[in-house]
């Protein structure tokens, strides 16, 4: 089994601006090839996990998805940076969209999406970190086994200055490349 990084994406692979609901808003920060770049090359798999209730919503639809991720994948191919996998979520409790209503184990901070890349992708959590700008994917990512690590970036900054009282990241950087560093460094394998 191969340890993994699993990846919020919004706030933490690309700016947050909200529902990407149209290819322009997408805006990779510009570490984020070189850090994913560093973390395939030390051997982790490139997962990413993301809430998607803009599909259940009704906002977006999946082709559209489908579409921002294969954007994001082309702005990173040319760095050897696209990741291997996306696992999203498209559910909502409050989802216009009846068969996306539900309270669903795949929403972060349920750890559904994790578990399934990892059955899927044959990936071993305890070797592994999740990394998010929220703290809900810092409990996913404990829930899941994984180590998790906080960035400033997106939401970050606002919501480390609020933790949670339990559920603490392993560490909190300025971003994904600190982020890359910290793993590099730490991780026994
Ligand atoms: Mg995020
Ligand atoms: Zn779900």
């Amino acid at each position: 089994m191969r340890p993994a990084i699993f990846l919020d994406r919004d706030g933490t692979l690309i700016e947050e601006r909200g529902y990407i609901d149209r290819l322009e808003l997408l805006a990779v920060f510009p570490w984020t090839a070189d850090a994913l770049r560093l973390l395939r090359r030390r051997g982790f798999a490139l997962i990413v996990v993301t809430n998607q209730s803009a599909i259940g919503r009704g906002v977006i639809d999946e082709p559209f998805l489908h579409q921002v991720h294969r954007a994001l994948d082309a702005r990173l191919a040319p760095a050897g940076a696209a990741p291997d996998a996306y696992y999203y979520c498209p559910h909502h409790p409050d989802a216009a969209i009846d068969r996306f209503r539900m309270t669903c184990r795949c929403r972060k901070p349920g750890p559904g999406l994790i578990e399934r890349a990892a059955a899927e992708l044959g990936l071993d959590p305890a070797r592994s970190f999740m990394v998010g700008d929220r703290w809900l994917d810092i409990a996913c990512g404990r829930a899941a086994g994984t180590r998790a690590l906080m960035v400033r970036t997106g939401h970050g900054a606002h919501e480390a200055a609020a933790p949670p009282a339990a559920g603490r990241p392993d560490a909190i950087l300025n971003n994904l490349m600190e982020a890359a560093g910290w793993i590099l460094r730490n991780c026994s394998r």
